[in-house]
């Protein structure tokens, strides 16, 4: 079913909950793939009833990003989502989320703001308010849909790491439920933002799959030191890639660490034919 008001929504939802229904959510901003399907999935086998929302959210693009021209492809989703067993797909306006006339500012919007020590980093450094857009529309989804459990992908380890945190410092009655990063066979990260590359720079972005790969066996033959870690990168890169950051930071603390451990992660992001593309992998087993 496909509701785009959150009264309706809500109506839905209702009886489910008062049954004791277990609620699903898996928040995505569309443009389907394999990875949003893992989580569905994963979905599906925890709860008795599964929301995916579809809502590209504008409060969380910086200016001169890409909230235009994000791909949108409601009916192709809602597709995959029904012959996955998707209960409702929930696709709401701008407006309807925020407001008539609602406008880009922090004026008139009560925004949820993580601590900054998890976003004056990675992601966060780069594209300034995108955390605090992130976590205002998921606690808003969360208290529209008052999941039982939500599911996020470690794709976006970052966000991942951050609405755990806000859902902790919150007391926010859902349990989040990480997912593995799924991948094409050439190992590069499933993304929404793959669309706008040719073939080639697919190729291309490849380098940022084999770096982390790299660091992964290097840690897993002993090198522990994060600048020697981080210096094996060089020699993947090239005129075609344009790296924006490569750190090792504790996995569920964002803090920088000297020398790797298990509790390690890598992550990268790159720009590669101007699309901005980003991976991570855990370092321990
Ligand atoms: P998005 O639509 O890009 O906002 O992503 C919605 C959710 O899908 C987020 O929790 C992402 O981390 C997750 N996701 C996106 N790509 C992947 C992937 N390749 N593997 C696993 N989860 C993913």
């Amino acid at each position: 079913m496909l509701i785009k008001t959150i009264n309706e929504l809500r109506e839905y939802l209702q009886p489910y909950r008062a049954d004791n229904n277990t609620i699903g959510l898996v928040p995505t901003m569309g443009a389907l793939h394999n990875g949003h399907l893992s989580l569905i999935k994963a979905a599906k086998g925890m709860c008795d009833r599964v929301v995916v929302s579809v809502f590209v959210n504008p409060i969380q693009f910086g200016p001169k990003e890409d909230y235009n021209k994000y791909p949108r492809t409601l009916d192709a989703d809602y597709d995959l989502c029904t012959k996955n067993g998707v209960d409702v797909v929930f696709s709401p306006t701008p407006e309807e989320m925020y407001g008539k006339g609602f406008i880009l500012s922090n004026d008139n919007l009560t925004y949820v703001c993580p601590p900054f020590n998890y976003t004056d980093k990675l992601c966060g450094k780069s594209r300034v308010g995108h955390f605090d857009g992130v976590c205002t529309v998921v606690n808003k989804l969360f208290n529209i849909v008052q999941p039982n459990f939500a599911f996020f992908g470690e794709k976006d380890a970052q966000q991942l790491i951050i609405i755990k945190k806000m859902v902790k410092d919150l007391n926010i009655p859902v349990e989040i439920i990480p997912c593995p990063i799924v991948r094409e066979a050439s190992g590069l990260a499933l993304s929404s933002r793959n669309k706008y590359l040719s073939e080639e720079g697919k190729k291309q972005a490849l380098v940022l799959s084999k770096i982390l790969n790299n660091i992964k066996s290097c840690y897993d033959k002993g090198i522990k030191d994060v600048n020697l870690l981080k210096e094996t990168a060089f020699s993947f890169l090239n005129d075609n890639v344009e790296l924006e950051y490569l750190e090792i930071f504790n996995s569920e603390t964002l803090e920088p660490q000297e020398v790797a451990d298990s509790s390690s992660r890598a992550f990268i992001a790159c720009r590669v034919e101007g699309v901005r593309l980003i991976d991570n992998i855990k370092l321990g087993a």
